[in-house]
């Protein structure tokens, strides 16, 4: 499917082109991979995963038919090991490590993680099992990737977690972020329920420092573990902004994934603003409600562009053009207040910038107009800045400051992980980086509480 090729399509054909793009592996296919894995010793595939999954492991019980065994294994480390299968740069990270890149191509490890993990949803599975209560209380803020990691091992460790989450649903981006073809939200829904048959309880359209304040949550719990990710896109500063047809990129993902599609693109043309993945995330569900033309506009080139390749590839597969060195100057609508189109400037390259990318600067008297029906604006996500004040955490820019360890702030009973801690100038955020950040936060309170002896217990070497 192009985008030049949609002009008339029915609301139930949009929905098709929301259903998952990969299929996953056959038994057959998923049996010869398994088969192909050289189970390397001191895995440098297990190395490269940031969770640190044992992959040769959960392999070879894909080999052996243990396929529960396997979705433990991945799950053990990775508490959205079913998200992460799907949505992880696996070229960047375990694939790329594989030993078999040298001489043929590497093991298809995203996919046998799917495969597993795919069985376990289908079989109903409950993976794992709460510790012995120890008596503590522990608050998660966010029900996301990082918050659910964290209290899936708070509660394995023992601990009463309850998660406040703003939204209807937990899951954070992978629930209402990470487009349907995909992510399908069955996927998130279910790793969210693993969390809950641990005993988790989950407090969903609860906004902490609105619904509940700080103090209480302060004086109730022992710890808190800050897991709210960054919050909405930011405005792009230009004129006509407010006009009909201009988009942030979160919330019209978040309208395609909870059902809310819109006849409103057939035949439109589109432009996106930013060259990360929620850019790309607008620009391809652009093109499945049915837009006739898709044009990404970057500041910069596609050398400093942030999205992943596979990302980029997905999109130029869709037919979305991308204009480089181009910046928005002004969205132009018409007497009715709809968009029209939107004047550009061309840029230049100049000196490196604080977080190492050259500078971009407007190219005088360059400026041009691409007629356009819609913009979706994905320049990033601002921060929870407000409510990191209310907790009187140390923060520089609204990314929250921890120790690299730890994952303490600068109050000893708040810990932080995810996207709330990631800085500028890092590329692009990670469900799985997330999920470990989570997974350390709780394991350092669990130290914070524990004998040694008990972690030797939970973690036999
Ligand atoms: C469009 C898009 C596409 C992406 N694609 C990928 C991808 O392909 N691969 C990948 O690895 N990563 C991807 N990412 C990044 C990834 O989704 C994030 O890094 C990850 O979700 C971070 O997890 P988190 O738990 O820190 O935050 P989130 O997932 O944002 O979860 C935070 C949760 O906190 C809740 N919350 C916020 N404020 C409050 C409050 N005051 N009270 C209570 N709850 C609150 C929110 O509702 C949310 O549920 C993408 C991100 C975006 C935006
Ligand atoms: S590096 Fe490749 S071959 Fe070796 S264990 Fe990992 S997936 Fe298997």
């Amino acid at each position: 499917m192009t985008a030049e090729k949609i002009v008339h399509i029915s609301l139930t054909e949009l929905e098709k082109n929301f259903q998952e793009v990969e299929r996953g592996l056959t038994n057959q296919e998923a049996l010869e991979e398994a088969n192909r894995c050289l189970y390397c010793y001191d895995a440098p595939c297990t190395k490269a995963c940031p969770t640190g999954i044992d992959i040769p492991a959960f392999i070879k019980k894909i080999a052996s038919g243990n396929l529960l065994g396997s979705a433990k294994t991945i799950m053990f480390q990775n508490p959205v090991g079913a998200s992460c299968a799907r949505v992880c740069p696996t070229d960047e990270l375990c694939e790329g490590a594989c030993v078999l890149n040298d001489s043929t191509k590497p093991i298809m490890i995203g996919n046998l993680q799917r495969y597993a993990t795919d069985w376990a949803i289908h079989n109903e599975q409950t993976l794992f099992t709460p510790g012995k209560p120890n008596g503590r209380k522990i608050a998660v803020i966010g029900g996301g990737p990082a918050g659910l990691s964290a209290a899936r091992e708070l509660a394995r460790f023992g601990f009463d977690v309850t998660i406040y989450e703003a939204a209807d649903q937990a899951g954070g981006l992978n629930t209402y972020g990470i487009v349907s073809f995909r992510l399908p939200q069955k996927i998130s829904f279910w790793e969210v329920a693993q969390v809950e048959k641990m005993n988790v309880k989950i407090r969903t359209n609860t906004v902490v420092g609105k619904d509940i304040s700080v103090s209480e949550l302060l004086d109730q719990f022992d710890r808190i573990v800050l897991a709210a990710g960054m919050a909405q896109v930011p405005n792009l500063g230009i004129e006509g902004e407010d006009l009909d047809g201009v988009y942030d990129a979160i919330e019209f993902v978040k309208a395609t994934k909870t059902g809310q599609l819109s006849k409103n693109f057939i035949g439109k043309r589109v432009v996106v603003i930013g060259a990360g993945n929620t850019a790309i995330d607008g620009a391809t569900c652009s093109v499945r409600l049915g837009a006739a033309n898709v044009k990404i506009l970057y500041r910069r080139t596609m050398a400093e562009m942030t999205a992943y390749d596979f990302e980029y590839e997905f999109a130029k597969q869709d037919g979305v053009e991308f204009r480089w060195l181009t910046a928005p100057k002004r969205i132009i609508g018409d007497q009715n207040g709809k968009v029209i189109g939107i004047e550009c400037v061309r840029m230049k390259l100049d000196e490196p910038e604080a977080d190492g990318r050259r500078k971009a600067k407007p190219v005088e008297g360059s400026e041009f107009v691409i007629p356009t029906d819609a913009v979706i604006k994905a320049i990033g996500q601002t921060r929870h800045t407000a409510l990191i004040e209310q907790f009187g955490l140390y923060h520089e820019d609204g990314i929250v400051k921890v120790d690299p360890e730890t994952f303490q702030t600068s109050n000893p009973k708040i810990y932080a992980c995810g996207d709330i801690i990631f800085g500028k100038g890092k590329g692009e955020a990670m469900v799985v980086s997330a999920a470990q950040q989570g997974k350390k936060a709780a394991a350092a309170i669990h130290r914070e509480f524990s004998t040694v002896e008990s972690l030797n217990e939970l973690y036999p070497s």
